[in-house]
């Protein structure tokens, strides 16, 4: 029977910490996922959590941890599962990719279970999410050390998983963040993977990399808890989070993804406008200098864009990305520059 609450008749949901095994070294110890598990005895939707799948996006871990503080005593119905640090190895070394085998666990997915280390792995993460049959899967990154928390939405995967892909766009709007489409097909992305299984699940981006934002902790736990209220698995909300976004970026629209245009010097870059800034079609955006300061090229947005972040580093080198846009839907029509895809990004 289900624990009540210390004077309340609501029962607790069932809390529990297990692993799930993924590897055995070469000193034969065991390598183990943290799983996490949060079930009401009221049956309703099932969501997975999943973060720390890029060892160097650290803040997620922390958004789950407290996400389940929260839960224990606020989860009335269905099921929320977590897999906070799915990539350990490379947690362990502050690396994006799994240390030993340079795989990417997030081009990785679905996986396969007599492939490569990051395939098996993969393989099993996938499995254990998918038999539980989720409404959702959020994945949680981190983007650029400067750049805003938001919502990133990958491609349309097909008119066969529609309804898997909808559910996912509903899901992202009650973030409270931007929304941005992915210009780029991410196929073997732990969300992409979902969609094709016609599992609803999307990415936030939740920024500053490296190291847990306290400030953007608190912004991934609200707009989570935006989404599980949303579903009906937590107490409607009172006050329902809002990232602070100019007012044509904001509201659950969807926007395009773009890092375009990207620089075409070697030098110094100088960043002329912040994430979460808006900036006009035409309007500089950076100056890239030489060692002595010398002017060698100012870039300008090709669009009306909301800057999402920019670059981790002011070594400029041509067809480098120097800042993330997202692009509202008039502003798409006359984007100069080609939509390409990016070089580098955390997705
Ligand atoms: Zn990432």
């Amino acid at each position: 029977m289900a624990k009540k609450e210390k004077g309340s008749s609501k029962p607790c949901p069932k809390m529990r910490y297990s692993f799930l095994r993924i590897l055995t070294g070469s000193d034969l110890s065991r390598r183990r996922l943290p799983l996490m598990s949060a079930v009401s005895a009221n049956a309703g939707p099932v969501v997975w959590l999943t973060a720390c799948g890029h060892g160097d996006e650290v803040g997620g871990i922390v958004i789950i941890q407290e996400v389940f503080k929260r839960l224990r005593r606020r989860l009335t119905c269905g099921a929320v599962h977590a897999f906070p640090l799915m990539n350990p190895l490379g947690f362990e070394t502050a690396s994006r990719n799994i240390t030993m085998s340079r795989e990417d666990l997030n081009r990785s997915f679905p996986g396969n279970p007599a492939g490569s280390l990051g395939e098996r792995i993969a393989h099993r993460i996938f499995t254990a999410i998918v038999e539980t049959k989720p409404a959702l899967v959020l994945d949680l990154h981190n983007d650029w050390m400067e750049s805003i928390p938001y919502v990133l939405l990958d491609r349309e995967p097909g008119p066969g998983h529609k309804a898997a892909y909808q559910q996912a766009i509903a899901a992202g709007r009650q973030a409270g963040f931007c929304v941005i489409v992915d210009t780029e097909e991410l196929n073997k992305a732990l969300s992409y993977s979902l969609l094709l299984h016609d599992v609803p699940a999307l990415t936030l981006e939740l920024g500053k990399a490296h190291v847990v934002s306290e400030a953007n902790v608190t912004f991934g736990l609200e707009a989570i808890w935006n989404i599980l209220a949303h579903l009906g698995m937590t107490a409607p909300r009172e006050n329902v989070f809002h990232y602070p976004l100019p007012e044509a970026y904001g509201g659950g629209r969807l926007l395009s993804y773009s890092d375009r245009p990207y620089g075409s010097k070697t030098g110094i870059i100088r960043f002329l406008a912040k994430s979460g800034q808006e900036v006009r079609a035409g309007q500089p955006f950076a100056r890239i200098v030489n060692a002595f300061g010398k002017l060698q090229e100012t870039v300008v947005a090709a669009s009306d864009a909301i800057v999402l972040g920019h670059s981790d580093t002011s070594a400029a080198f041509p067809g480098m990305p120097i800042m993330a846009f997202g692009v509202a839907p008039a502003a798409r029509d006359c984007r100069a520059g080609g939509s390409g895809g990016r070089i580098t990004g955390n997705g």
